[in-house]
């Protein structure tokens, strides 16, 4: 995720104090010149350095567990932006309030730190132990769900390090420590029987050192006198790089030979705030035993479920064993239809129904075919099969097969949340912004990999987004797509249809061609369908009307809840020469980036705007 601070020219990354004063020096040492840097200790944090009467004053400011920026003792803000400009106006606390900013000389970027790709590295470890995947999957996973992955890590991730013990007793340690190489460094945590405290074990010159980690008062881990640090990776990683107390700097790493075998679903540790302080308070390291396990999260703390926890996320074929068995057509007897009907359409019904594979047994959606179709139809459901048959990612609804039966039947993964539109009528108050940021971004994706692969959709719509849940979206509706030939970019249709004219871009009207622009047309309006919670696009126009009202040069208007930087993507999916509109590579960076920043703000906080409520909850 890119540093919320990275945007502000004020923002220095990880420069030491020294530097800071350098800066500000050149820049003439004025009252209430301030600049910004990254903050080495604490994960997210920021120094923020000021002058005042020819002095330097440099202030932490701490990223709290529910992501607001504070300096000690001063109020919380939703982010580093957001705190910058609240001192400007008023210094409350500070010597002066922030008068000038010191921005960077031109050429000079933020200069990277150590967590920066510390923390990338972290999320993709977590995604690909805790829900075991690999390849594109993997990079989808932690591409849409960075942000929840990152609050999981924060206090989560050293439960699924090599170095971390779960159970293991003062001697044990030391027998594992002495046994093998004895490696000047070695080292393991493991948690003590005193709740909320660990112990770090250390070989050094053949001798084994132990270190008591316990938290202060706000939940930080230190060992004691040392620097405090907001989660106990944090605090091995700085050891590493620092031996800050210690005899020895940490360098291998001696592994929990079960970790990689103890798979759980992502647990979220109670908030340090909510350890008693008898828990919290320890000052010496007794020989100790084994706690079973730090206090778990309160039912209102726990993590929502992410994508990958559901069975859709990954194909069903994504297991070699059931691989062996993939073909376009099924056999009746693998399939049992209920009595459920999901919806319909003009072909038919889709209902609800269960496919029998080799290893398991998986709920589909069937899309039944009427009796009474004529051959045309049932060339275009195989056309619509034959399209789905070649997409495999996460936010696409997967074809599993069709089923030539009682009636042609296609059978596809079910997202069983209803269409996107009628989810989020009347949803307002409930569904943040932020949330429909979350799921326009997986359509974006889902997109982008249509476009990489050079097939047009031709009916995105939010009518066609299908939700798993309020969390996981997937484009289905194939029947209008077509696969681009390589060397083509766009597709002409030979004479128009029943086509859903509000949603397309002005050349495919014109001239029949569609093109992943065309489509990025029709993703702006499904993001205004969605940012105005369900409403119908261009109220009760008809189609040529619609026509007239985008020639002149005319576009849909900012819906009540849709934040400026979401509407100005939206303007650009309607840019009328598709060559000038972004593709779905550009559209998705911007849709993350959106995201990320949502992501990392706090609900309800009075400082941030409608568009900065929290990632849901
Ligand atoms: P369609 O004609 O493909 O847009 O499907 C009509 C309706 O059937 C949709 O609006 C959904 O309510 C339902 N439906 C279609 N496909 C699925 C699916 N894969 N999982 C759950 N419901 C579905």
């Amino acid at each position: 995720m890119p540093d919320p601070a990275a945007h502000l020219p004020f923002f220095y990354g990880s420069i030491s104090r020294a530097e800071a004063e350098d800066h500000l020096k050149l820049a003439g040492m004025a009252d209430g010149l301030f600049l910004l840097r990254q903050c080495l200790r604490s994960l997210g944090g920021y120094v923020l350095s000021l002058v005042h009467d020819l002095r330097f004053h440099h202030f932490p400011i701490e990223r709290q567990l529910n992501g607001t920026y504070a300096i000690a003792g001063g109020k919380a803000h939703c982010g580093p932006a957001e705190l910058c400009e609240f001192y400007s106006r008023d210094p409350d606390g500070l010597p002066c309030n922030l008068r000038k900013p010191c921005n960077r000389p031109s050429g000079l970027e933020p200069q990277p730190g150590v967590f920066d790709c510390l923390r990338d590295a972290m999320v993709r470890d977590y995604v690909r132990q805790t829900w075991k995947l690999e390849g594109e999957a993997l990079e989808q996973a932690i591409i849409s769900q960075a942000p929840q992955v990152e609050k999981l890590i924060a206090t989560t991730a050293h439960e699924r390090m090599p170095w971390y013990h779960s159970s293991l007793t003062r001697e044990e340690a030391e027998r594992k420590l002495y046994s093998g190489s004895q490696t000047d460094g070695k080292f393991l945590l493991r948690p003590r029987k005193e709740q909320g405290t660990y112990a770090l074990s250390l070989i050094y010159g053949k001798t084994v050192y132990h270190y008591l980690v316990s938290q202060d008062k706000a939940g930080k881990y230190c060992i004691p006198e040392g620097t405090k640090f907001d989660t106990l990776w944090q605090l091995v990683e700085y050891l590493k790089l620092k031996a800050d107390g210690l005899i020895y700097c940490l360098k291998e790493a001696c592994p929990n030979t079960s970790a990689s075998a103890e798979v759980a679903a992502p647990t979220l540790p109670a908030h340090p705030s909510t350890f008693t302080n008898t828990q919290r308070r320890t000052d010496t390291l007794n020989p100790d035993g084994y706690t079973p396990e730090p206090a778990r999260p309160a039912p209102s703390e726990k993590p929502r479920p992410m994508p990958m926890d559901t069975s859709v996320y990954e194909s069903p074929y994504s297991d070699p064993e059931e691989l062996k068995d993939k073909k376009l057509f099924l056999k009746r007897e693998n399939l049992l239809m209920a009595d459920i009907e999901l919806g319909c359409g003009n072909f038919g019904s889709v209902r609800q129904g269960v496919y029998r594979m080799r290893k398991k047994q998986i709920d589909v959606a069937i899309k039944v075919l009427k009796h009474s179709t004529e051959k045309a139809d049932k060339d275009e459901m195989m056309r619509e099969a034959q399209i789905m048959h070649q997409l495999d990612n996460p936010y696409i609804v997967r074809l599993i097969g069709v089923c030539q039966a009682e009636a042609l039947m296609l059978v596809m993964e079910m997202a069983g949340g209803g269409p996107l539109h009628k989810f989020l009528v009347g949803k307002k108050e409930e569904i943040p912004v932020s949330n429909v940021a979350e799921l326009l971004h997986q359509v974006s994706m889902g997109m982008r990999y249509l476009e990489e692969k050079n097939f047009v959709h031709r009916d995105l719509a939010a009518r066609n987004v299908l939700l798993v849940n309020r969390h996981y979206a997937k484009i289905s509706d194939f029947g209008l797509s077509k696969a681009l030939g390589a060397d083509d970019s766009y597709y002409t249709a030979r004479s128009a249809g029943k086509w859903p004219l509000k949603w397309y871009a002005p050349e495919c009207i014109n001239f029949r061609k569609f093109s992943s622009r065309s489509d990025v047309w029709s993703y702006g309006v499904t993001m205004w369908e969605a940012f105005s919670y369900g409403q119908k696009p261009y109220k009760k126009m008809k189609g040529p009307e619609v026509m007239a009202f985008i020639e002149q040069g005319k576009r849909m208007e900012c819906p009540p809840e849709c934040p400026p930087e979401m509407y100005a993507l939206m303007n650009d999916c309607w840019i009328y020469k598709w060559e000038d509109r972004p593709d779905f590579l550009a559209v998705e960076q911007r849709m993350r980036t959106y995201y990320y920043s949502l992501a990392s703000k706090v609900e309800g906080s009075p400082e941030c705007g409608k568009g900065a409520e929290a990632a849901c909850a």
